[in-house]
Protein backbone atom coordinates (compact mmCIF):
# COMPACT_ATOMS: atom_id res chain seq x y z
CA UNK A 1 0.00 0.00 0.00
CA UNK A 2 1.10 3.08 -0.90
CA UNK A 3 1.78 5.81 2.20
CA UNK A 4 -0.56 8.18 0.31
CA UNK A 5 -1.38 9.90 3.81
CA UNK A 6 2.40 11.17 3.50
CA UNK A 7 1.77 14.26 5.76
CA UNK A 8 3.54 16.93 8.53
CA UNK A 9 1.72 15.09 10.93
CA UNK A 10 3.13 16.72 14.31
CA UNK A 11 4.47 13.25 16.15
CA UNK A 12 3.14 13.01 19.59
CA UNK A 13 6.35 12.44 21.31
CA UNK A 14 4.39 10.21 23.45
CA UNK A 15 3.38 7.98 20.96
CA UNK A 16 7.01 8.50 18.64
CA UNK A 17 10.61 7.70 19.05
CA UNK A 18 12.47 10.10 16.75
CA UNK A 19 16.26 10.31 16.06
CA UNK A 20 17.84 13.24 14.98
CA UNK A 21 21.09 14.04 13.58
CA UNK A 22 21.49 17.73 13.94
CA UNK A 23 24.57 17.96 11.85
CA UNK A 24 22.51 17.27 8.58
CA UNK A 25 19.37 18.90 9.87
CA UNK A 26 17.60 15.36 9.63
CA UNK A 27 15.73 13.04 11.74
CA UNK A 28 14.20 9.69 11.55
CA UNK A 29 10.68 8.78 13.86
CA UNK A 30 9.64 5.63 14.62
CA UNK A 31 5.98 5.08 15.65
CA UNK A 32 6.05 3.51 19.60
CA UNK A 33 3.22 1.28 20.93
CA UNK A 34 4.77 0.31 24.20
CA UNK A 35 8.27 0.56 26.41
CA UNK A 36 9.49 -2.55 27.09
CA UNK A 37 13.28 -2.13 29.20
CA UNK A 38 15.75 0.51 29.97
CA UNK A 39 19.20 -0.21 31.94
CA UNK A 40 22.00 2.67 32.44
CA UNK A 41 24.77 -0.26 31.89
CA UNK A 42 27.86 0.11 33.18
CA UNK A 43 28.84 1.24 29.61
CA UNK A 44 25.97 3.03 27.85
CA UNK A 45 22.32 3.63 27.90
CA UNK A 46 20.24 0.78 27.06
CA UNK A 47 16.35 1.12 25.83
CA UNK A 48 14.13 -1.70 23.83
CA UNK A 49 10.54 -0.34 22.80
CA UNK A 50 8.05 -2.12 20.67
CA UNK A 51 7.12 -0.33 17.74
CA UNK A 52 3.96 -0.67 15.44
CA UNK A 53 5.65 -1.46 12.15
CA UNK A 54 8.77 -2.13 12.69
CA UNK A 55 9.18 -5.04 15.58
CA UNK A 56 10.86 -4.21 18.66
CA UNK A 57 13.55 -1.55 18.79
CA UNK A 58 16.32 -1.94 20.37
CA UNK A 59 18.87 2.38 20.89
CA UNK A 60 22.04 2.28 22.70
CA UNK A 61 22.74 6.04 23.99
CA UNK A 62 19.43 6.91 22.30
CA UNK A 63 20.95 5.87 18.88
CA UNK A 64 18.90 3.40 17.03
CA UNK A 65 20.92 -0.23 16.95
CA UNK A 66 18.35 -2.26 15.81
CA UNK A 67 14.56 -3.31 14.97
CA UNK A 68 13.05 -6.45 14.60
CA UNK A 69 12.15 -5.48 10.68
CA UNK A 70 15.06 -4.44 8.82
CA UNK A 71 18.33 -5.58 10.93
CA UNK A 72 18.55 -8.48 8.06
CA UNK A 73 19.84 -6.07 5.70
CA UNK A 74 22.54 -4.96 8.06
CA UNK A 75 23.53 -8.25 9.32
CA UNK A 76 23.76 -10.11 6.02
CA UNK A 77 25.55 -7.61 4.34
CA UNK A 78 28.40 -7.29 7.32
CA UNK A 79 28.91 -10.85 7.18
CA UNK A 80 28.16 -13.03 3.81
CA UNK A 81 30.80 -11.17 1.27
CA UNK A 82 34.02 -11.47 2.97
CA UNK A 83 33.19 -14.92 4.39
CA UNK A 84 32.14 -15.54 0.64
CA UNK A 85 35.26 -14.07 -0.69
CA UNK A 86 37.09 -15.46 1.71
CA UNK A 87 38.31 -19.37 0.62
CA UNK A 88 38.33 -20.57 3.94
CA UNK A 89 37.03 -19.17 6.61
CA UNK A 90 37.46 -21.58 9.63
CA UNK A 91 38.28 -18.92 12.45
CA UNK A 92 36.27 -15.95 12.75
CA UNK A 93 35.97 -12.98 15.24
CA UNK A 94 32.97 -10.16 15.89
CA UNK A 95 34.15 -6.96 17.95
CA UNK A 96 31.17 -5.55 19.30
CA UNK A 97 27.89 -7.65 17.81
CA UNK A 98 26.15 -7.90 21.17
CA UNK A 99 22.79 -7.92 19.51
CA UNK A 100 23.82 -11.44 18.18
CA UNK A 101 22.80 -10.69 14.27
CA UNK A 102 26.45 -10.69 13.14
CA UNK A 103 27.09 -14.35 14.76
CA UNK A 104 23.69 -16.01 13.84
CA UNK A 105 24.32 -15.12 10.00
CA UNK A 106 28.21 -16.21 10.66
CA UNK A 107 27.05 -19.71 12.13
CA UNK A 108 25.19 -20.13 8.40
CA UNK A 109 28.37 -21.01 7.03
CA UNK A 110 29.37 -24.68 7.72
CA UNK A 111 32.83 -24.06 6.70
CA UNK A 112 33.15 -21.58 9.86
CA UNK A 113 35.08 -23.91 12.82
CA UNK A 114 34.51 -21.71 15.32
CA UNK A 115 33.52 -17.85 15.80
CA UNK A 116 34.36 -15.76 19.02
CA UNK A 117 32.26 -12.75 19.72
CA UNK A 118 33.54 -9.92 22.36
CA UNK A 119 31.07 -7.13 23.08
CA UNK A 120 32.24 -4.68 25.57
CA UNK A 121 28.49 -5.17 27.28
CA UNK A 122 26.93 -8.25 28.96
CA UNK A 123 24.30 -6.10 28.95
CA UNK A 124 23.13 -5.81 25.58
CA UNK A 125 23.45 -9.52 24.94
CA UNK A 126 21.48 -10.07 27.58
CA UNK A 127 18.41 -7.36 26.04
CA UNK A 128 18.97 -9.14 23.03
CA UNK A 129 18.45 -12.82 23.74
CA UNK A 130 15.13 -11.40 25.68
CA UNK A 131 13.80 -9.12 23.11
CA UNK A 132 15.47 -9.97 19.82
CA UNK A 133 15.50 -14.18 20.71
CA UNK A 134 15.84 -14.48 17.04
CA UNK A 135 18.93 -13.09 16.53
CA UNK A 136 20.27 -15.32 19.29
CA UNK A 137 18.93 -18.80 18.12
CA UNK A 138 22.55 -20.06 17.67
CA UNK A 139 23.89 -18.82 20.40
CA UNK A 140 24.17 -22.16 21.74
CA UNK A 141 26.13 -23.56 18.84
CA UNK A 142 29.04 -25.39 19.92
CA UNK A 143 31.65 -23.32 17.43
CA UNK A 144 30.20 -19.66 18.98
CA UNK A 145 32.23 -18.55 21.81
CA UNK A 146 30.54 -14.57 23.37
CA UNK A 147 33.49 -12.77 25.67
CA UNK A 148 32.59 -9.47 27.43
CA UNK A 149 35.37 -6.94 27.33
CA UNK A 150 37.09 -4.09 25.28
CA UNK A 151 37.75 -5.25 21.45
CA UNK A 152 40.50 -3.08 21.70
CA UNK A 153 42.40 -4.78 24.01
CA UNK A 154 41.58 -8.07 23.39
CA UNK A 155 42.93 -7.50 19.73
CA UNK A 156 46.39 -6.35 21.09
CA UNK A 157 46.82 -9.26 23.01
CA UNK A 158 45.58 -11.89 20.18
CA UNK A 159 48.03 -14.13 18.75
CA UNK A 160 49.46 -13.48 15.22
CA UNK A 161 47.53 -15.72 12.30
CA UNK A 162 44.36 -16.31 14.44
CA UNK A 163 41.12 -15.16 12.48
CA UNK A 164 40.92 -16.02 8.88
CA UNK A 165 37.52 -13.25 9.19
CA UNK A 166 37.44 -10.09 11.35
CA UNK A 167 33.99 -8.67 11.67
CA UNK A 168 33.81 -4.86 13.23
CA UNK A 169 30.46 -4.78 14.29
CA UNK A 170 30.78 -1.64 16.81
CA UNK A 171 28.77 1.91 17.48
CA UNK A 172 29.77 4.72 15.92
CA UNK A 173 33.16 5.96 16.53
CA UNK A 174 32.69 8.04 19.82
CA UNK A 175 33.52 6.77 23.94
CA UNK A 176 34.65 3.33 23.80
CA UNK A 177 34.48 2.36 20.12
CA UNK A 178 36.41 5.74 19.25
CA UNK A 179 39.30 3.36 18.93
CA UNK A 180 37.95 0.54 16.95
CA UNK A 181 37.98 3.07 13.62
CA UNK A 182 41.94 3.53 14.74
CA UNK A 183 45.05 2.64 12.51
CA UNK A 184 46.63 1.19 15.42
CA UNK A 185 43.43 -1.17 16.27
CA UNK A 186 43.79 -2.05 11.98
CA UNK A 187 47.31 -3.00 12.23
CA UNK A 188 46.44 -5.04 15.69
CA UNK A 189 43.77 -7.07 13.47
CA UNK A 190 46.39 -7.05 10.48
CA UNK A 191 48.76 -8.66 13.12
CA UNK A 192 45.85 -11.16 14.26
CA UNK A 193 44.58 -12.11 10.62
CA UNK A 194 45.58 -15.51 8.67
CA UNK A 195 47.79 -14.85 5.35
CA UNK A 196 44.87 -13.58 3.60
CA UNK A 197 42.54 -12.71 6.39
CA UNK A 198 40.08 -10.10 5.48
CA UNK A 199 38.70 -7.51 7.98
CA UNK A 200 35.12 -6.15 7.69
CA UNK A 201 33.95 -2.71 9.34
CA UNK A 202 30.41 -1.37 9.75
CA UNK A 203 31.50 2.44 8.39
CA UNK A 204 28.74 4.54 8.65
CA UNK A 205 26.54 6.35 6.05
CA UNK A 206 27.95 7.06 2.09
CA UNK A 207 25.74 10.35 2.63
CA UNK A 208 26.30 11.36 6.34
CA UNK A 209 29.77 10.38 6.33
CA UNK A 210 31.80 10.29 3.25
CA UNK A 211 35.15 11.67 5.18
CA UNK A 212 34.79 9.05 7.92
CA UNK A 213 34.90 5.97 5.11
CA UNK A 214 37.72 8.14 3.68
CA UNK A 215 39.72 8.13 6.81
CA UNK A 216 38.85 4.56 7.51
CA UNK A 217 39.81 3.31 3.77
CA UNK A 218 43.04 5.52 4.23
CA UNK A 219 43.70 3.86 7.96
CA UNK A 220 43.16 0.73 7.16
CA UNK A 221 45.98 1.02 3.90
CA UNK A 222 48.20 2.38 6.13
CA UNK A 223 48.16 -0.35 8.77
CA UNK A 224 49.34 -2.88 5.93
CA UNK A 225 46.13 -3.88 4.29
CA UNK A 226 46.71 -4.73 0.78
CA UNK A 227 43.52 -4.08 -0.80
CA UNK A 228 40.25 -1.88 0.65
CA UNK A 229 36.55 -2.39 -0.57
CA UNK A 230 33.27 -0.46 0.30
CA UNK A 231 29.86 -2.40 0.82
CA UNK A 232 27.00 0.01 -0.08
CA UNK A 233 23.62 -1.22 0.95
CA UNK A 234 20.34 -0.05 2.12
CA UNK A 235 19.50 0.68 5.91
CA UNK A 236 16.20 2.05 6.38
CA UNK A 237 16.11 2.80 10.58
CA UNK A 238 20.27 4.05 10.29
CA UNK A 239 21.12 7.39 9.55
CA UNK A 240 19.90 8.55 6.19
CA UNK A 241 18.89 4.97 4.88
CA UNK A 242 21.95 3.84 3.07
CA UNK A 243 25.04 2.23 4.93
CA UNK A 244 28.17 0.82 4.20
CA UNK A 245 30.42 -1.71 5.72
CA UNK A 246 33.97 -1.31 4.62
CA UNK A 247 36.36 -4.72 4.38
CA UNK A 248 40.38 -4.39 4.11
CA UNK A 249 42.45 -7.49 2.42
CA UNK A 250 45.50 -8.74 3.91
CA UNK A 251 46.30 -10.30 0.40
CA UNK A 252 44.86 -9.76 -3.22
CA UNK A 253 41.24 -8.96 -3.06
CA UNK A 254 39.60 -12.53 -4.43
CA UNK A 255 37.99 -11.74 -7.71
CA UNK A 256 36.11 -14.79 -6.92
CA UNK A 257 33.75 -15.89 -4.47
CA UNK A 258 31.67 -18.91 -2.80
CA UNK A 259 27.66 -18.64 -2.92
CA UNK A 260 25.98 -19.86 -0.17
CA UNK A 261 23.71 -22.29 -0.33
CA UNK A 262 21.07 -21.35 3.15
CA UNK A 263 18.17 -18.82 2.94
CA UNK A 264 19.02 -14.93 2.78
CA UNK A 265 16.28 -12.02 3.09
CA UNK A 266 18.77 -9.45 1.13
CA UNK A 267 21.91 -10.83 0.72
CA UNK A 268 22.60 -12.64 -3.31
CA UNK A 269 25.27 -13.33 -5.89
CA UNK A 270 23.70 -10.10 -7.67
CA UNK A 271 24.04 -8.23 -4.74
CA UNK A 272 27.64 -9.07 -4.01
CA UNK A 273 28.41 -7.61 -6.36
CA UNK A 274 26.31 -4.41 -6.82
CA UNK A 275 27.12 -3.63 -3.35
CA UNK A 276 30.58 -3.04 -4.97
CA UNK A 277 29.53 -0.42 -6.94
CA UNK A 278 31.27 2.80 -5.94
CA UNK A 279 29.21 5.93 -6.14
CA UNK A 280 31.12 8.63 -8.10
CA UNK A 281 31.10 11.21 -5.04
CA UNK A 282 33.16 8.51 -3.16
CA UNK A 283 35.32 7.52 -6.22
N1 LIG B 1 24.68 -2.27 14.08
C1 LIG B 1 24.94 -1.26 15.09
C2 LIG B 1 25.51 -0.01 14.46
O1 LIG B 1 25.87 -0.06 13.28
O2 LIG B 1 25.57 1.02 15.18
C3 LIG B 1 25.88 -1.82 16.13
C4 LIG B 1 25.17 -2.80 16.99
S1 LIG B 1 26.11 -3.58 18.21
C5 LIG B 1 24.89 -3.74 19.40
C6 LIG B 1 27.21 -2.35 18.80
C7 LIG B 1 28.02 -2.92 19.95
O3 LIG B 1 29.32 -2.32 20.02
C8 LIG B 1 27.40 -2.68 21.34
O4 LIG B 1 26.89 -3.89 21.84
C9 LIG B 1 28.56 -2.14 22.19
O5 LIG B 1 28.58 -2.68 23.52
C10 LIG B 1 29.75 -2.59 21.37
N2 LIG B 1 31.01 -1.88 21.65
C11 LIG B 1 31.23 -0.55 21.75
N3 LIG B 1 32.53 -0.31 22.03
C12 LIG B 1 33.15 -1.54 22.10
C13 LIG B 1 34.48 -1.96 22.36
N4 LIG B 1 35.47 -1.07 22.60
N5 LIG B 1 34.75 -3.30 22.35
C14 LIG B 1 33.75 -4.21 22.09
N6 LIG B 1 32.47 -3.86 21.85
C15 LIG B 1 32.18 -2.53 21.85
Amino acid sequence: MLNSDRNRMKLNSDKWFSEVYPDDGCALSLELSEKLYEEQTPWQKLEVYQTTKFGNLMLLDGCVMLTGRDNFIYHEMMTHPALCMHSAPKKVLIIGGGDCGCLREVLKHPIVKNVHQVDLDERVTWASEKYFPELCESNNDPRAILSFTDGVVFIEQAAGNSYDVIIVDSVDPVGQAARLYSEEFYRACYSSLSENGILVAQSESPLFHRDLIKSMQTRMADAGFNDVTTLFFPQCTYPSGWWSASMAFKGSKPLNYRTVDFNTEYYNNDIHLAAQAVPQFLR
